[in-house]
């Protein structure tokens, strides 16, 4: 089978792999799409420096090709998506059920080889069978809306309450509608004009660039983060009301420069947001009830054999969501 290795930054090479054998608590899952992620691109950039090789993908549908002899939660055949985080089970983040802090976490796509591929052999308890309902694009996009999800979540919005999510991809596009859902009034901070127009249109919601957030200044009750922009965690404890909330979904893997000072005589109840425990099945009840929608952000598609045009693609202004085809 067809695996897509990033093999030095801006350098992604085919390679043909034989498929490992499942072991019992294993499926062998055949990728149909996978949306290019956030971190993908930061890996692919050089930004962000996992060890190289590498195969890419942490946004993925498959279908179950085959089951190990313990496997009793999905069968072959079944359409599931992927919760790409591999945990120890054992430790006592994962038995308190806090496995997104589990000491031997790994990722698909960052600390092993993710599902840039045709084929992945993974533990079934990373897979979700998707209901009759919801279409399988929808369901590519769990992950980005996970984050959201949990972000929102962590930072307790309630019915009336002023919001800003900074950053309009994915997640913070997840974000504004989990918000909208909350009954909260939501402002999108966004430096690119496209995504603040497409913000507008499919959700409704009033948009800043972060020049004009300033207005913002000492009125927000609840900031999501989510643009990975470093400065965007300072102008959060800015804009944010005394007392406020901020959940930091967004920037890791860069140092910020803080006013703790700031923090501290503003009473600011600050989160970090790392990945999701248990938020997955919670997406897809609320993607099943029709309560969000995921599809608008694909703005282009492509089949796994272009997949270096596809990643230049989502570098390029204009582009949200980037899904492959296999
Ligand atoms: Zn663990």
């Amino acid at each position: 089978m067809k695996v897509a290795v990033l093999k030095a930054p801006e350098r992604i090479e085919f390679e043909e792999r034989d498929t490992r054998e499942p072991d019992s608590n294993e499926v062998i899952v055949k990728v149909l799409h996978a949306g290019i992620a956030g971190t993908d691109l930061r890996i692919y950039k050089g930004i962000l420096k996992p060890k190289l090789p590498l195969v890419l993908g942490q946004e993925l549908v498959g279908k179950v090709k085959e089951t190990g002899d313990m496997v009793d939660n999905i069968s072959e055949g079944d359409t599931a998506v992927i919760e790409p985080v591999l945990r120890c089970s054992r430790c006592e983040y994962c038995l308190s059920g806090r496995y997104n802090l589990c000491e031997g976490l790994e990722v698909l796509g960052v600390t092993t080889d993710g599902g840039f591929a045709e084929e992945i052999v993974l533990p079934e308890y990373m897979l979700h069978r998707i209901p009759e309902g919801i279409d399988i694009k929808d369901a590519v996009l769990v992950n980005p809306a996970a984050v959201a999800f949990y972000a929102v979540k962590k930072a307790k919005i309630s019915f009336d309450e002023k919001v800003a999510v900074l950053g309009g991809g994915p997640i913070g596009l997840s974000a504004v509608q989990f918000a909208l859902r909350q009954g909260a009034e939501v402002v999108l901070v966004e430096p690119e004009e496209y995504r603040r127009h497409f913000a507008e249109r499919h959700f409704n919601v009033e948009t800043l660039s972060p020049e004009d957030a300033d207005d913002l200044s000492g009125k927000i009750d609840a900031v999501i983060e989510a643009s990975g922009n470093p400065e965007a965690i300072g102008s959060a404890t800015e804009i944010v009301k005394r007392g406020g909330r901020i959940a930091v979904a967004g920037a890791f893997g860069a140092e910020s420069k803080l006013n703790f000072s700031l923090i501290v005589r503003k009473d600011i109840e600050m989160h970090g947001v790392w990945l999701y425990p248990n938020i997955f099945k919670r997406v897809i009840g609320v993607l099943d009830r029709g309560k969000i929608n995921l599809q608008p952000y694909i703005t282009h598609e492509f089949e796994f054999e272009e997949i270096e045009n596809a990643f230049k693609t989502a570098l390029t202004e204009g582009a949200i969501k980037v899904l492959l085809e296999f």
